[in-house]
């Protein structure tokens, strides 16, 4: 329900912040929320406007982390970028997977990502049990009556949403306003590769006030190093492979480590 209130302000406002998204990374589920989505006006071929993820983090130093510190936060919002792209595939899109361009490498790993599928809502509802054409409870349709309240949209009327199926047909409705071009069974709709991680201050520091940008990080989207990275911890959440002691360039994490009396690795 956040989602579609989620992309009805982002046409309205041009940003939403705490966006909500859901989808599978390899076969479990995974959740999250991206700090900000920004929509801009950019004509590219069909589409005329461009959406952009950022994340923020806070850091109790007036510099920015080194690039081995990093990967944690470019892994979760480039998995943000994944699961948002994948909930732009049109619900009515069927059949195998869609030509996205991927490297031919990335193969045994690629159906790790969520956008490697289709209709993300169809894998969602089936995970979970869920039927799509069952009507709402009164205090779920209470609940998404309040929430969807302020939105006025005479086109797509979301207030007639009864069931988990409307939402998924309205959430169509509304990925369509979003200007990203044309989407059909060929040719997805992504968020811009451009990724962005602001680091804020959680404490007074050089005479700015807490929450001062520090400074910013831009990346590209890579799905090949992603689905490498990805294949690699989840062999470990699913007890295939040994945990492994971080490398001498990062050490320093160790400093706040509860392991650090007894680890084998240091
Ligand atoms: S002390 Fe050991 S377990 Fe903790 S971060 Fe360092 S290598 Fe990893």
């Amino acid at each position: 329900m956040k989602v579609v209130y989620g992309l009805h302000q982002l046409i309205l406002e041009g940003t939403f912040r705490e966006f909500p998204v859901v989808g599978l990374v390899g076969d479990r589920v995974v959740h999250g929320k991206i700090d900000e989505l920004e929509r801009k006006p950019e004509a590219n071929g069909t589409a005329s406007h461009a959406i952009y993820l950022s994340d923020c983090k806070t850091r109790g130093w007036p510099h920015l982390p080194p690039p081995r510190d990093t990967v944690s936060g470019r892994v979760q919002l480039m998995v943000y970028k994944e699961l948002f792209d994948a909930l732009l595939v049109p619900s009515t899109m069927t059949g195998p997977k869609v030509e996205t361009g991927h490297d031919a490498a990335e193969k045994d790993n690629a159906d790790i990502l969520p956008t490697s599928h289709t209709s993300v809502f169809d894998q969602i509802f089936e995970k979970f049990h869920l039927h799509p054409d069952a009507p709402f409870s009164s205090s779920c349709l209470r609940d998404y009556q309040r929430s969807i309240g302020s939105v006025l949209d005479e086109d797509l009327n979301p207030s007639r949403a009864k069931t988990l199926g409307d939402l998924v047909v309205l959430w169509d409705a509304y990925t369509a306003k979003l200007g990203l071009g044309q989407r059909d069974a060929t040719h997805r709709v992504t968020s811009s590769p451009v990724l962005k991680i602001v680091y804020r201050g959680s404490k007074p520091m050089q005479g700015k006030p807490t929450g001062s940008i520090i400074g910013e990080s831009r990346f590209t989207h890579n799905r090949l190093w992603l689905s490498e990275h990805l294949a690699w911890a989840l062999d470990y959440w699913s007890g295939t492979r040994d945990p492994v002691g971080v490398g001498r360039a990062t050490a320093s994490t160790c400093d706040n480590c509860e392991f650090f009396q007894d680890c084998e690795w240091r």
